[in-house]
């Protein structure tokens, strides 16, 4: 039996909330198909898009990295340079940065959300799965 996972343990390593040890994602984070999730848990059955256009709430979570990550690197500019820079060095650093943390972004913005509005409980027990439905 694998050893069981913390909360943060799941939603960092992209785990579904019910069970902790289904994936979440059929592909690694920094392949072409980041965002492919699987439909149900392949453990514990649970179904991850909880409604219909349950994903669309994700896109807040989304927001508020992209708004993050565009004043950290703002900020940071500011920081390691002494006269203001050009405009394009903003565009292309937060741009360029940005990227490199989409499928973070997008990754953790739908786990978040599966794990605080999805409305399951961690179990390991398979009859609350069953009484559950799914
Ligand atoms: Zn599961």
């Amino acid at each position: 039996m694998e050893k069981e996972r913390s909360k943060l343990q799941g939603i960092l390593q992209c785990k579904c909330p019910r069970c902790r040890q289904g994936d979440v994602f059929e592909k690694p984070a920094f392949s072409l198909n980041f965002a492919k999730t699987y439909r149900n848990c392949s453990v514990c059955n649970l179904k991850f898009e909880r409604t219909m256009g349950f994903w669309w709430s994700a896109m807040y979570v989304s927001y508020a990295f992209t708004v993050a990550h565009l004043i950290t690197v703002m900020v940071a500019i500011n920081i390691l340079t002494k006269e203001r820079p050009a405009l394009w060095v903003f565009f292309t650093a937060i741009l360029g940065s940005f990227i490199f943390f989409v499928p973070a972004y997008f990754r953790y913005s739908r786990v978040i959300v599966l794990y605080f509005l999805g409305g399951t409980n961690y179990t390991t027990n398979p009859e609350v799965w069953e009484a559950q439905g799914e």
